[in-house]
């Protein structure tokens, strides 16, 4: 019997904004102090009043936009009510019959996932519990944080596409600036709902819902994780139950953590202390003019108009600062360059940036400002390569020193005296020399072992620490080993 999963998916995400939610109390979570980020109001000290944070329902309307959502006219928020030491006024507020944002889907790898609603809360409090302590301490700094919270319709069928859409999600958040959307930091966190249903069957299977998943990994671990034990279970005959689990990454297992209680009694009610809202289409309209170019728009056009491969384009589209250098290198090779030609530039860019500057860049983390080499200096170096007066040696060379100092290419190569030697006559001596001292790789290429000849090259190059052009130097050499075999 085979058993077909579903997933859906509830994520939330701190959006970055200067303020809380509903105080003017920094949002600011890289500060590493406890409760310094605290006021009366988001402390939940009585007599306060809430007041919304219009940047964080921009943000919200900004990523219902992209997603394709209905954007409410009119919405509210609610009370949720519950207690638990993480929340100081004894009810979260949310939204719960009317979010910002409803419906849309996200494209993963050709299938939409249905969106069923994008909302806005405040994010609780940070437990922490001390390793053999018989207590637990409370970070208020992120009480009254703003977070949005999206949830998809059950239309997931992986734990690989899960994890895709968390990370295109991820990439969406921060292309709109809404959030930073780090796993790791807790920006974003992601719990799945898993089921699975005997192959033929119509209805959905009983979900579990699985918490705690600190990063892209675990969620797709996890998620295939239940697949299989919910599979096992019904395989057995037994029946899932519906409940909590975490996940344990180190034993990359789920474990139970509690039965699903009759339906939590939130007693939702509409939030007294803050008056409903009302969003003209016109104001709606000005946001979506302001969306800027999307993950997936941009990665359609870079394959497009640059003739990338999908795995380049992706590159370019995840590390968004590489992708703009790129089009501005490519911008600065010159206009109206022959269309073949611009390829041929255009994949030399691409080559050069990907291998030699993203692991230059990933040796020293460099950021703004300290990164010295301008679009334009990278394309002259690209245009040297192509015109064959630096081999790929060089140019590696000549990328170190543009990246350590800044610079020019062409006076880099002659200050440092690595302009190829174009000097036919020292070539040919060479050559000579290295035909002289390598009578096996002679042998070989007379045996008509095509690499003995590259080898000599390398030999040239080496000699001459790589100054040579490597095709003069070919040349030199097969006239060489021509005349030696007659
Ligand atoms: P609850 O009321 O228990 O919170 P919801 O209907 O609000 O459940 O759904 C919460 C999440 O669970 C949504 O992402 C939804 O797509 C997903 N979900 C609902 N039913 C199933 C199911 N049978 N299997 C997997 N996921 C499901
Ligand atoms: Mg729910």
């Amino acid at each position: 019997m085979n058993y077909i999963p579903t997933i859906g998916l509830e994520i939330h995400a701190e959006l970055k904004t200067k303020s809380k939610m509903f105080c003017d109390s920094s949002n600011d979570p890289l500060e590493q102090h406890p409760n310094v980020n605290v006021c009366p109001v988001c402390m939940g000290h009585p007599g306060t009043l809430p007041v919304a944070n219009k940047e964080a329902i921009k943000l919200v309307h900004k990523v219902g936009l992209a997603l394709g959502c209905e954007i409410a006219e009119y919405s509210k928020f609610d009370r949720k009510n519950y207690f638990y030491p993480d929340l100081p006024k004894g009810y979260q507020i949310s939204q719960y019959d009317l979010p910002f944002c409803r419906g849309g889907f996200l494209n993963i790898n050709g299938r939409d996932i249905r969106i069923t609603r994008v909302h806005l809360e405040e994010d609780t409090a940070r437990l922490l519990h001390p390793q053999g302590a018989d207590y637990s301490l409370v970070d208020f700094n992120r009480a009254g944080v703003p977070l949005m919270e999206l949830v998809t319709e059950p239309d997931i069928t992986s734990g690989e596409e899960a994890r895709r859409f968390a990370q295109e999600l991820q990439l969406l958040l921060r292309y709109l600036g809404a959030s930073d959307a780090d796993m790791e930091k807790g920006q974003m966190r992601v719990e799945a709902n898993v089921s699975v249903r005997p192959e033929g069957q119509e209805q959905l299977g009983t979900k579990v819902e699985v918490k705690n998943l600190n990063s892209f990994r675990s969620v797709e671990r996890a998620i295939a994780f239940e697949v299989q034990r919910q599979s096992a279970v019904l395989k057995l005959g037994s029946r899932v139950v519906q409940e909590t689990r975490g996940w344990d990454d180190g034993k990359g297992e789920t474990f139970s953590q509690r039965e699903k209680e009759e339906a939590h009694d939130y007693r939702y009610f509409p939030e007294p202390d803050l008056p409903p809202f009302r969003f003209a289409k016109e104001e709606i309209e000005a946001l979506r003019s302001e969306l800027p170019e999307l993950p997936w728009q941009r990665r359609e056009r870079l394959v497009r108009e640059y003739g990338l491969g999908g795995k380049e384009a992706e590159i370019f589209v995840r590390e968004k600062d590489i992708g703009e250098y790129f089009e501005k290198v490519v911008s600065e090779l010159g206009s109206n360059l022959a269309p073949e030609r611009l390829q041929k530039l255009t994949k030399l860019s691409v080559n050069y940036i990907l291998s030699d500057l993203l692991g230059l860049l990933q040796g020293a983390s460099v950021q703004g400002e300290d990164f010295l080499i301008t679009p334009e200096n990278f394309a002259e170096l690209v245009l040297l390569i192509e015109k064959g007066e630096i081999s790929s040696a060089i140019a590696k060379q000549v990328l170190k020193e543009m990246f350590g100092k800044g610079g020019d290419p062409s006076q880099i190569i002659e200050e440092k005296g690595l302009a190829q030697v174009s000097d036919t006559a020292a070539i040919q001596k060479i050559a000579e020399d290295i035909i002289r001292k390598n009578p096996k790789a002679v042998e070989d290429y007379k045996k008509g072992k095509a690499s003995a000849l590259q080898f000599l090259v390398g030999q040239v190059m080496a000699k001459t620490k790589g100054t040579t052009n490597p095709e003069t130097a070919r040349i030199a050499l097969e006239n060489l080993l021509k005349t030696a075999r007659n």
